[in-house]
């Protein structure tokens, strides 16, 4: 492919095809080329529709609690010699940004005429919040998830079924994420005019990238308004966590034409660079195509998509959404990572000094933005605060909380 990355504004991608330079696409089996066209052409229809973006914007409001406070962290900043504040997603409805995605899905089902609502999750977020979002706006909903997580986060099935959702463990594949993908796209296919499914990042095939970001920009765009209003101008900075990368990429969307801007993706370090210790896919992965869509990918030398490893179940994938992929090779944005421990760290110092408990994903963020302090005495930084911890209480019992008995 010719260089399109210095001629075309990353702003005007996906291309017609949902390519972002040579990543994204659609590498799906055959049968699942329908359900992705009727998808593309709701999204097509519906999405910037004004009515459609009106009752979205009516239920960010009044039911998920947007726009979320912008807050300056005063401690945080004496600490790191920087001036810093926090997009603070944890203060949304079910805790976290993967609420925007949730409603906007499930707005979109309704328009496409689907009878009802499956999600997959990992360590339960996204099942949460499809399962709030459906209950909302009288959707019945099915969960898939792996049946190691629905172990692992027992506390989540239990929300997912007090809000009327239906649960169903996978006992295929790796039992995890993956695995739950798998069976959700399965499902789909079974029955693309009567189901919908709602993906929880921004990956996946074309459209689903694209879809979730223009869902989660919400972030980006109150957080630059704020910024200017509150700050007295845009970010030196502005510092995000990457799984698959929605809330990241909700956060920087409405930056990139701000040169001034630097932007910064965090990913899982987890143990450490060995294939198998971390989740950081653009950090230490290959090119590869993992569930529908080219990207960078954490993979053996024979192309086998190796298991991650994360103390942040949120983070815990071994790929990421096609457009960091491009993000990262066109230099707009730059990924790094923090460790499990440098994540729990910042953690605890962001709930001793700052009053917010956040969520490990997001503890990724501080640990980054700590380091660009470290190196920028003074900068001006944003920290996409992308969801609350008290869902991380058994992990930290068994961590940081170890010490205080
Ligand atoms: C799921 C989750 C993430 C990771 O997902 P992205 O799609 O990369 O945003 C980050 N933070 C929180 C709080 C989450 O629940």
């Amino acid at each position: 492919m010719n260089s399109p990355l210095r001629t075309v504004p990353p702003s005007a991608l996906p291309d017609i095809r949902g390519r972002y330079g040579a990543f994204g696409g659609r590498y799906v089996p055959e049968t699942l080329v329908p359900a992705l066209d009727r998808l593309q052409a709701g999204v097509d229809r519906y999405l910037h529709q004004a009515d459609f973006q009106a009752e979205f914007n009516h239920e960010l409001k009044t039911w998920v609690g947007r726009p979320t406070a912008l807050s300056r962290a005063p401690s945080l900043s004496q600490r790191w010699g920087a001036d810093v504040w926090l997009k603070r997603e944890d203060l949304a409805h079910t805790g976290a940004h993967k609420i925007n995605n949730a409603v906007g899905q499930t707005l979109l089902a309704k328009r496409l005429g689907a009878k009802r609502i499956i999600a997959e999750t990992g360590a339960g977020q996204h099942g949460v919040a499809s399962a709030a979002a459906a209950a909302r706006l009288g959707m019945p909903c099915v969960v898939y998830m792996g049946a190691v997580d629905v172990e692992r986060q027992a506390p989540n099935v239990g929300r997912m079924q007090l809000l009327g959702a239906t649960v169903v463990p996978v006992t295929g594949g790796d039992q995890t994420l993956r695995a739950a993908i798998d069976e959700a796209l399965r499902d789909w296919v079974s029955d693309p005019d009567g189901t919908y499914y709602s993906l929880g990042s921004a990956v996946g095939p074309h459209p689903y990238p694209y879809l979730v970001r223009e869902l989660q920009a919400v972030i980006g765009r109150e957080a630059r308004a704020q910024m200017l209003q509150q700050a007295g101008g845009l970010p030196d900075v502005a510092v995000a966590c990457v799984g698959g990368g929605s809330n990241a990429i909700g956060l920087f969307h409405p930056f990139l034409g701000d040169a001034a801007v630097k932007l910064i993706g965090v990913e899982a370090g987890g143990r450490g660079p060995g294939l198998g210790d971390n989740a950081a896919s653009l950090t230490f992965g290959t090119p590869g195509v993992l569930q529908g869509s080219y990207t960078l990918i954490l993979q053996d030398d024979y192309g086998q998509v190796r298991e991650t490893h994360s103390v942040s179940a949120g983070l815990d994938y071994s790929g990421v959404g096609p457009e960091h992929s491009y993000l990262m090779k066109s230099g707009r944005v730059t990924y790094e990572s923090a460790t499990d421990d440098e994540a729990l760290a910042a953690l605890a110092e962001c709930a001793k000094f700052e009053g917010i408990l956040p969520a490990i994903e997001s503890a990724h963020a501080f640990s980054g933005a700590k380091r660009y302090a470290g190196a920028h005495p003074g900068a001006r930084i944003l920290i996409g605060c992308s969801g609350r911890g008290d869902k991380d209480m058994p992990i930290l019992q068994r961590t940081l909380l170890k010490n205080f008995e």
